[in-house]
């Protein structure tokens, strides 16, 4: 695969110009969120220019354009993880956070009851984890966690004991945001299958770093935000098999998502708008497929390769020192990031040093307290890439660290 034209892609990204006092910006916070490239910035301008109304219902031209386009966002955004089934099986929600709640209150409320097991990994993000352990609570089904071993992989041995008859959901996170492990989800699936179970996949950070396939995979649903993905913030995706939206009762009620009213009852509008209560995210998914063109257009497989290709060389960098622990698997078995702690060091102090050198990383526990609970540590320091970073960026945060040691040793 040919690798990326960096110098080129970053011109796309006006914030990329920044600087502070003279220092240039280091974005390598991407895991949160990434930067927006100028044809998503215009694709929202254009929308406020020249066709914003609302969606549906009107009948005047700009309603129709608005209309149009924001479905057909959802036919390109199918498109991208390979959802044959077009926009029926693909709802714009707010974030990965809100599809996996829909997902918890649509389905799970109705379907799991005590006796019911949902089975998650220790590594879940609390998008997840947290939703599902409350929706148990309020069902009274029993959650349980796939573990994760020494080097940061699921334990598959431990997952075939834990998937079973019992088993109602699997919900698993794709790609760790902490760990950087790329979980075996098609696996995954065809243990839940084999068991009558349902599996959910996180993808929030896969889809924007892989060549994602959801029926590859054979996901029953599964999740991603815009956001992370070059698109804008406020949009998120749901992906579901028709068969099971079809079956499910929606989670919101309001307009739009109703087909007949009247003051006894209610019901709803085809998929994917029965999932969609009131003015949805018009400008935001319409974006978000302006997104999904810049990426392909870059071609996912380079995406891939170029993050990985960093995560490896901030891997390999970060090695080089007795003082840094690395969390997860090593440097050629990762997805675009890299978790660390320095022994004397607090993950806080770490990125304000870093962030005075002009770095933008994470200092926390990126949303999975257990997982660092388990792992004995209070926060870790994460840098994460995307298409517009280079070694040098990776130099630049590596070399920094040799502060923070003198300040806080
Ligand atoms: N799952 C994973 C693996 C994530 O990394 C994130 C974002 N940190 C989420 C879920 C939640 O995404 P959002 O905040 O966009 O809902």
């Amino acid at each position: 695969t040919e690798p990326l034209d960096v110098e080129r892609i970053r011109r796309d990204f006006p914030v990329l110009e920044r600087e502070f006092d003279g220092t240039p910006l280091v974005y390598l916070d991407n895991a949160a969120t990434s930067q927006t490239p100028e044809p998503v910035i215009d694709s929202i301008t254009d929308y406020y220019r020249r066709y914003n109304a609302n969606v549906h219902r009107g009948l005047h031209q700009l309603s129709q354009e608005a209309s149009i386009a924001y479905e057909e966002a959802h036919d390109r955004v199918a498109e991208f993880i390979g959802a044959s089934g077009g926009r029926e099986e693909i709802v714009f929600t707010k974030n990965t956070t809100e599809s996996m709640n829909t997902v918890a209150y649509a389905w799970g409320l109705a379907n799991l009851e005590p006796g019911d097991e949902v089975v998650l990994t220790e590594m879940e993000h609390h998008a997840s984890l947290v939703t599902w352990q409350q929706l148990a609570k309020k069902t009274g089904a029993e959650v349980k966690y796939i573990q994760v071993d020494d080097e940061g992989y699921l334990d598959m041995d431990h997952a075939r004991e834990l998937i079973t008859d019992d088993t109602a959901m699997v919900s698993v996170v794709h790609v760790s945001n902490t760990l950087g492990t790329i979980n075996p989800v098609s696996d995954l699936a065809d243990l839940a299958h084999d068991h009558d179970s349902l599996i959910f996949v996180d993808g929030a950070q896969s889809v924007p770093h892989m060549s994602v396939d959801v029926e590859a995979i054979d996901a029953d649903f599964f999740a991603f935000s815009g956001h992370k993905m070059c698109g804008p913030t406020g949009v998120g995706v749901l992906y579901g098999k028709r068969h099971l939206l079809e079956e499910m009762q929606p989670y919101l009620y309001g307009g739009m998502m109703i087909s007949k009213v009247t003051f006894e009852d209610s019901t709803w509008h085809d998929l994917p708008w029965k999932f969609e209560a009131g003015t949805p995210v018009i400008s935001q998914g319409i974006a978000l497929a302006e997104a999904c063109d810049y990426l392909d257009e870059i071609g996912m497989d380079r995406v891939e390769q170029h993050g990985e290709r960093l995560a490896e060389y901030a891997y390999e960098r970060l090695s080089e020192f007795d003082d840094v622990d690395i969390l997860g698997p090593p440097g050629d078995d990762r997805a675009a990031l890299v978790s660390f702690n320095l022994d004397t060091v607090h993950a806080h102090d770490v990125s304000e040093i870093l962030n005075s050198h002009g770095v933008a990383v994470r200092a926390g526990d990126h949303c999975t307290q257990p997982l660092h609970d388990k792992l004995g540590i209070p926060a870790s320091t994460r840098a994460s890439f995307y298409i517009y970073n280079t070694q040098e960026e990776v130099d630049v945060m590596v070399e920094a660290l040799a502060d923070a040691r003198e300040l806080f040793a």
